[in-house]
């Protein structure tokens, strides 16, 4: 289904927290390194990347001499995506597609300045963009309390392909890139204890509002590093951690050991899921193969000791904004903490 790679670099481009203080391992290069690296010649807040709610990733796979990028997410604002590309000086025009992981705002809202910005440099190639066709619906948060919040529309269809997108919006699996990256089709909702975004609407054809808690639109970006396993990206993983990882061990059963596989998701844990994570955290624990794996989870310090504790299958990995890793076929098979 997809080609094993040879490196993978992930490029924090928008991510909910800063954070240039706290030790990394080696495979990272952090926002002063990387700033340095590029000709920053004091510190200074100029130089620097913004931190803002929701997520961008630039996703590069290189096999022998060949690389591919794929934009998963573009975070929630033009203005944060573009500050932070300039400062990152990310050549946009290599990038091959564009996925958007699910339909709120704080993924999408950038999404057509980033496809302006790639075909700027691509010589005007249109985009293959990769949507749910349950993305578009107009949405609403109804907490507690009972007000109804509407959200932010993601770009329509008309935005999206005027500012060079070639649109693919299917409900099914892709395998994009020549292979090298796997767009996953639903994730089915096997665990009693991962129910979505509590408390979400859309508005549906009749002009009601209906309860839309399991965002069906959401799907996971799967990439196969030769010899070390499936790296999953899952972005805020409304369906569920478990579910993504159990659908994506059966999407793609000839290619891991699930224990090697890896999730990355800065949008995870979140503070307001205490409950649901630490659930997660026991179904690992309780499931098939407990290597010891290595953890990186901050933002939410007492989730990710859960999942430290439970000496666990998988391993989870958490960074921050504007810092590059780089994952190798060669690299121990355990990760630093
Ligand atoms: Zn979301
Ligand atoms: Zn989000």
């Amino acid at each position: 289904m997809i080609e094993p790679v040879d490196s993978l670099e992930i490029t924090v481009v928008v991510d909910n927290v800063t954070d240039s203080l706290s030790s990394t391992p080696k495979l990272v290069e952090t926002e002063f390194a990387g700033a340095w690296r590029r000709g920053m010649k004091w510190l200074g807040g100029k130089c620097l990347c913004c931190a803002a709610h929701g997520l961008s990733c630039l996703i590069t796979v290189r096999t022998g001499g060949a690389s591919h990028s794929l934009l998963f997410d573009t975070g929630p604002d033009e203005w944060v995506f573009e500050r932070n590309v300039v400062r990152l000086s990310l050549d946009l025009g290599q990038v091959g597609a564009m996925m958007l992981s699910h339909g709120h705002w704080d993924h999408a809202g950038a999404m057509p300045r980033a496809l302006q910005l790639i075909t700027l440099t691509n010589g005007g190639k249109s985009v293959p963009t990769y949507m749910h066709p349950d993305m578009f619906s107009p949405r609403a948060i109804v907490p507690p309390d009972g007000r109804l919040m509407p959200m932010e529309d993601i770009p329509s269809e008309q935005v999206l392909a005027g500012n060079g997108a070639q649109l693919v919006i299917t409900r099914d699996e892709q395998s994009v890139l020549s292979g090298s990256f796997y767009i996953s089709g639903e994730i089915a909702r096997v665990t009693p204890f991962e129910r979505g975004l509590p408390g979400q609407h859309r508005l549906n054809e009749d002009g009601k509002w209906e309860l839309d808690e399991l965002l069906m639109d959401e799907r996971f970006v799967a990439v196969h590093i030769a010899n070390k396993g499936l790296f999953v990206f899952t972005a805020c993983s409304h369906a569920g951690l478990i579910n993504v990882l159990t659908h994506g061990k059966q999407s793609l059963p000839r290619h891991t050991d699930l224990w090697r596989a890896r999730w990355f998701s800065p949008g995870w844990p979140n503070r307001n899921h205490h409950t649901r994570y630490h659930r997660s955290a026991g179904q690992i624990q309780s499931g098939g193969d407990r290597r010891r794996a290595l953890h990186r989870l901050e933002g939410d310090r007492r989730a990710g000791d859960a999942i430290w504790k439970s000496s666990c299958a998988f391993s989870g990995w958490k960074t921050f904004p504007a810092v590059k890793c780089t994952f190798r076929r060669n690299q121990l098979r355990t990760l630093p903490g």
